[in-house]
């Protein structure tokens, strides 16, 4: 990585080809131990893709008043979840932070004021695929908040704005579910890909529609869309870092999907991959 020292309104990242966006079905945090089909799409996509300079994610697990960015040196790996193995409590994802991307990522956001957070870390929704995607930790990641007050339409214009960081070697993935029903997941099919309910399936398959399709407005307008989507996004923080992904997208840039499941009847794997 090219380093800049105290350069204001520098870039510490040299220019490179337009980095792919990626959109990932995170699932349970199972998957951070477990060897899947899922956990294997990871890997692959982490194996196909230029290696990224840094790492930007946004993910359904860190929601804030206001928009935030990591901004230490060193983040730590936050375990958010509760009645998991002790195993899945071990885990350690030691990439470093990037404190100059968590500024570049704060000046090129006009949208917002971006506060710079010195207390968060990786949540599961963000390490528990980089382990798969760059198992050696050394892809510096930062993480940006997804701030619960505002609108979908707010979060697809900010994922807009930070356009930019793709020439410069930045992977920015948005970690969700496109389904994502926890009320209604079926725990006894745990260990099962491929079992979704009729309307999560009715949901995916229209969201993948929109998503080759282009229709963003549709996606942006996900409370018109009748009932399989109410069930899909029973509240909105798993469905609006594809938000993000897609206003990330630029005309004729190819989309591809990829672990394109449903498990445990109420949540789909459905990833994307954009450029
Ligand atoms: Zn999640």
């Amino acid at each position: 990585m090219e380093q800049s020292f105290g350069i204001p309104g520098s870039s510490s990242f040299g220019s490179t080809e337009q980095m792919p966006v990626l959109f990932i079905g995170h699932g349970s945090p199972m998957n951070a131990i477990e060897e899947n089909e899922f956990t294997e799409g990871w890997r692959l996509i982490g194996r196909t893709l230029p290696k990224p300079n840094a790492v930007l994610c946004v993910s359904a697990h860190w929601e804030t008043r206001g928009t935030q960015v990591t901004a230490m040196e060193k983040p730590r790996t936050i375990h958010d979840f509760g009645g998991f193995p002790q195993e899945l409590f071990e885990v350690q994802y030691p990439a470093p932070g990037s404190p100059d991307l968590a500024k570049e990522t704060r000046e090129i956001i006009h949208k917002a004021e971006v506060s710079l957070d010195e207390r968060w870390g990786l949540d599961h929704g963000c390490w528990s695929v980089l382990k798969r995607m760059y198992p050696a930790a050394d892809v510096p990641v930062i993480q940006l908040s997804l701030d619960y007050t505002r609108d979908a339409q707010f979060h697809y214009d900010l994922g807009k704005e930070l356009s930019a960081l793709r020439k410069k070697g930045i992977l920015i993935i948005g970690s969700g579910n496109l389904v994502h029903n926890l009320r209604l997941v079926d725990w006894n099919r745990m260990y099962e890909t491929g079992f979704g309910l009729d309307w999560a399936i009715e949901a995916n398959e229209k969201m993948k529609k929109f998503i080759l399709a282009n229709e963003h407005k549709s996606l942006i307008d996900f409370r018109s869309q009748g009932k399989a989507f109410d069930l899909a996004i029973p509240t909105p923080e798993h469905f609006l870092p594809l938000l993000y992904v897609l206003g990330l997208k630029e005309e004729n840039e190819k989309i591809e999907l990829f672990n394109d499941k449903p498990v445990m009847g109420s949540l789909t794997m459905t990833s994307v991959k954009i450029g």
